[in-house]
């Protein structure tokens, strides 16, 4: 059982991501200091990535010139259905996790107290908390990054639902029997607007014999596709890339307008790296295929909002996690 820590003033904010886990140490306010990667390597399986949380932690610790004794929780943001009850992570489709004990296994590591939440949700809250001055009572945020977070904040509060699944907008089937998602389904937003996707698409055309400029800049290896990449690609005007991320726009753009339809929040914050890399080319689409899905006269009402705390987002959620469960 971790000690009592309620003295200390540090936190450390973790988020699991697909394909990289983000921490960072935060000593007061919400401003992340020595922010860190490391490759989550999922494919070594559940009890190895809990590892490499454990050793991200220690990183982001030592790197501050502070040992674990001076930290007072641990927060976790992971890509998936958390119960913060038990500390089980319910299901991670992109980590193929099921029921793995998060909590207990990260506490029994590092001897400190651990809180977990679904990664949407404190990216979401995180935006709430630092970009969203004016307090909107309902916030939708949509986080693009290898995949997609989503997350719903009511009245300055993460709304989790019944099963701890709401504001999941990455699972929302935008294309009926369309690509296979990790979830298990067909035609999720996950599938088919984040960056593995745009990258899959990317690589199907290649085959096909569609000409691009990655091919170059990347040597002839397609299997790491970067956001950087993208970007550079864009700059030379590289009608391929162009076009792929103008359709994750569009499909990005159809969940807008659903989410529209379905909650009509005040704010829907859109963020992650990728978003945040390309934002010029998808925004002005998002906006426009959300007008044309949401429901006659109604997207105006609804402000479309890009979130510029990047890779920070569920990091800083995380911290505000860890804060608000020990004071
Ligand atoms: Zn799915």
């Amino acid at each position: 059982m971790p000690q009592n820590n309620e003295h200390l003033k540090v936190v450390v904010g973790v988020e699991v991501g697909g394909s990289k886990i983000r921490t960072g140490l935060c000593r007061e306010g919400l401003k992340i200091t020595r922010p860190l990667k490391l490759s989550t390597k999922s494919e070594r399986g559940a009890a190895a990535v809990v590892g490499r949380i454990a050793r991200a932690v220690r990183d982001a610790v030592d790197e501050a010139d502070l040992a674990l004794d001076d930290v007072r929780a641990v927060g976790v943001g992971v890509p998936g259905i958390v119960d913060a009850d038990t500390g089980s992570v319910i299901c991670a489709p992109s980590l193929r996790w099921d029921d793995v004990p998060l909590r207990q296994q990260l506490e029994k590591e590092l001897g400190l107290p651990v809180f977990m939440e679904n990664v949407g949700n404190l990216a979401t809250l995180a935006a709430y908390m630092v970009e969203l001055k004016s307090k909107p009572a309902t916030v939708q945020g949509i986080f693009v990054g290898t995949g997609i977070n989503g997350g719903l904040v009511y009245q300055g509060e993460i709304y989790r639902g019944v099963n701890r699944s709401a504001g999941e907008v990455g699972h929302m089937v935008v294309a009926v029997g369309g690509a296979k998602c990790c979830c298990g389904n067909k035609g999720c937003l996950d599938a088919l607007a984040g960056r593995n996707a745009l990258n899959e698409r990317i690589r199907e055309a290649i085959k096909n014999g569609e000409p691009t400029v990655l091919t170059d800049l990347l040597d002839g290896d397609m299997k790491r596709i970067r956001t950087s990449d993208l970007r550079k690609a864009l700059r030379a005007g590289d009608p391929l890339v162009e076009a792929c991320v103008k359709e994750s726009a569009r499909f990005l753009g159809i969940a807008v307008g659903n989410i529209v339809n379905l909650i009509h929040p005040e704010v829907i914050v859109l963020g992650g790296d990728m978003m945040e890399a390309v934002s010029d080319k998808m925004f002005p689409i998002i906006q426009e295929t959300a007008r044309k899905y949401a429901m006659p006269g109604s997207f105006d009402e609804c402000r479309l909002q890009l979130s510029v705390l990047g890779d920070n987002a569920g990091v800083i959620g995380a911290v505000i996690l860890a804060r608000q469960m020990t004071a």
